[in-house]
């Protein structure tokens, strides 16, 4: 008999107000205990709805009903025939929006935990399993990869075990894009994600740091290498800017520059050599996941952080959504614009020394009289607008953290790959672009979905097309 009760067996987590003063991670998981009771919640449906909703089609029921007989090392092997990455996958997809929304358990209460149970397993093999990846025998061949996010590593770890001599070319001194960079401590545990990237080494993928492709050698010098395919995998990290004036003011930050420090170079910690600016009361822009993320890391240093977004709803997945409100340190204000930027020394615009009244513009320059090195211009506050009523307000602050969107930095490539208007690479959902044998995965090719999930399932159909493509070739 199923387990009927409509709920989902909660996860053990951390104390809302223990956890909003740690960067350890929020959610404990499951013991053994409650993924049995969780697993049986799930009726093994014949037509498999949930499956629908994966990116990378894993077999859920059939992993969880090897969760139910307390099967957990055949599970994990069970999810790793489709899926490279679960142990991140259960702790950072939307479940909500993916697999789970399509549970039958969801019509009248709440769906099976499928992220939960899939975290479960991945953890337990990783802590309990003895089998150690070992090198294929090579085929002879060498691919490229260019960036060691998820769609890198997922592509890194499908050619090596089809033999291939992986070489990925990362532009930091880590491997793991966001993954490592971007997604912090109290979401996904580093350990997790270098323990992938060890496992990758040890199936004899060789990972070279701190090389930029397109500075430190062009895509066309890799072939010259002898790298016969290359994958292009660099992400999306080029933020962008709200264009109010400004914004190059001290205390104005871009989501990704202040995310990286915190999470590569841990400057939350007080020994850490990186600097980090210790604001008391901020504001973040914007409405994703990367707005959400950066305002709960605020939220464990800062004293005071507002969520500030032109629309009335979060986009950001519902555990976020949880968090962030019982953090009690994050308020979230809707419908709202920001305007203006207000420093000491003041900002002023070209119209302002004329002695004009015209507001400040986008394009205004910093006050060059008032501003000085010794004395730069350091945030004091935002002008506001409320965007349904109109009503305008100053917030004192002295951070601003700008989380309105990335794009690819493509202009190391922008003469080889072909680029659409928004300057993502032009790549279908086979991911070839135009030049044969180079392909282009996860974030930096025009797509609907930029996700972790989406970006390693893009990195396993590259590697299945390369092995096409180079078969024919020989
Ligand atoms: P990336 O992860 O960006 O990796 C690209 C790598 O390429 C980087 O390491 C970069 O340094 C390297 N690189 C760049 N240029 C070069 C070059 N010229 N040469 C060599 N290397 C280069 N998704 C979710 O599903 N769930 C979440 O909860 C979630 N939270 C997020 C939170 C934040 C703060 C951010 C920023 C993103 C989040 N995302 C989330 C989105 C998700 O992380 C991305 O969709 C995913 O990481 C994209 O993977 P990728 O491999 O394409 O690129
Ligand atoms: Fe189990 Fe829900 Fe999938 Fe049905 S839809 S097989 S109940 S997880």
């Amino acid at each position: 008999m199923p387990n009927m009760n409509p709920k989902k067996c909660p996860m053990p987590e951390q104390a809302p107000d223990v956890r909003n003063k740690n960067f350890d991670e929020v959610t404990l998981g499951y013991t053994a205990e409650m993924a049995v009771e969780e697993a049986q919640r799930c009726l093994n449906c014949k037509n498999k709805p949930c499956m629908t909703g994966c990116p990378v089609q894993v077999k859920i029921p059939e992993f969880i009903a090897l969760v139910a007989e307390g099967k957990f090392l055949e599970a994990a092997a069970k999810i790793k025939e489709t899926s490279a990455l679960p142990a991140v996958c259960g702790r950072v997809c939307p479940q909500e929006s993916q697999c789970e929304c399509h549970c039958v358990r969801g019509i009248k209460g709440e769906p099976v935990a499928i992220g939960r149970l899939e975290r479960f397993v991945a953890d337990y093999a990783r802590e309990n399993s003895t089998e150690k990846a070992v090198k294929p025998e090579s085929n002879g061949h060498k691919v490229a990869i260019v960036g060691a996010g998820p769609a890198g590593l997922t592509c890194a770890g499908d050619l090596a075990r089809l033999g291939y001599e992986v070489t990925v070319f990362e532009a930091l001194h880590t491997a793991g894009g966001v993954l490592m960079y971007g997604i912090p401590e109290f979401r996904l545990p580093k350990a997790i994600v270098q323990k992938e990237i060890d496992t990758l080494k040890d199936l004899g993928v060789e990972f070279v740091l701190n090389f930029v492709v397109g500075r430190s050698e062009t895509i066309d010098e890799l072939f010259g290498d002898g790298f016969e395919a290359i994958f292009v995998g660099s992400g999306a990290g080029l933020p962008t800017f709200i264009g109010v004036p400004g914004e190059n003011a001290n205390g104005v930050y871009s989501a990704n520059e202040y995310l990286t420090r915190i999470n590569l170079m841990k400057a939350y910690k007080e020994n850490s050599d990186t600097p980090i600016y210790h604001a008391k009361k901020v504001a973040v822009v914007g409405g994703g996941n990367t707005a959400v993320t950066d305002a709960l890391t605020l939220a464990r240093i800062a004293k005071k952080v507002i969520l500030i977004h032109r629309r009335d709803t979060l986009r950001a997945s519902e555990i976020y959504h949880d968090t962030l409100m019982e953090t009690d340190n994050v308020t979230f204000l809707p419908d709202t614009i920001v305007t203006a930027l207000l420093a000491d020394p003041p900002l002023s615009s070209a119209a302002d020394r004329a002695g004009t009244a015209a507001p400040l513009q986008a394009g205004a320059v910093l006050d060059a009289a008032a501003a000085s090195p010794a004395h730069p211009p350091r945030l004091s506050g935002i002008r506001v607008r409320n965007v349904k009523s109109g009503v305008e307000e100053t917030l004192p602050l002295d951070g601003l953290f700008v989380s309105i969107g990335r794009k690819p930095v493509t202009a190391l490539y922008k003469d080889q790959l072909a680029l659409d208007a928004s300057g993502y690479v032009v790549a279908d959902e086979t991911t070839a672009t135009a030049i044969p044998g180079v392909y282009a995965v996860g974030d930096l090719r025009t797509k609907p979905l930029r996700q972790v999930i989406t970006a390693a399932a893009d990195g396993a159909v590259a590697a299945h097309m390369a092995e096409d493509y180079l078969t024919q070739k020989r």
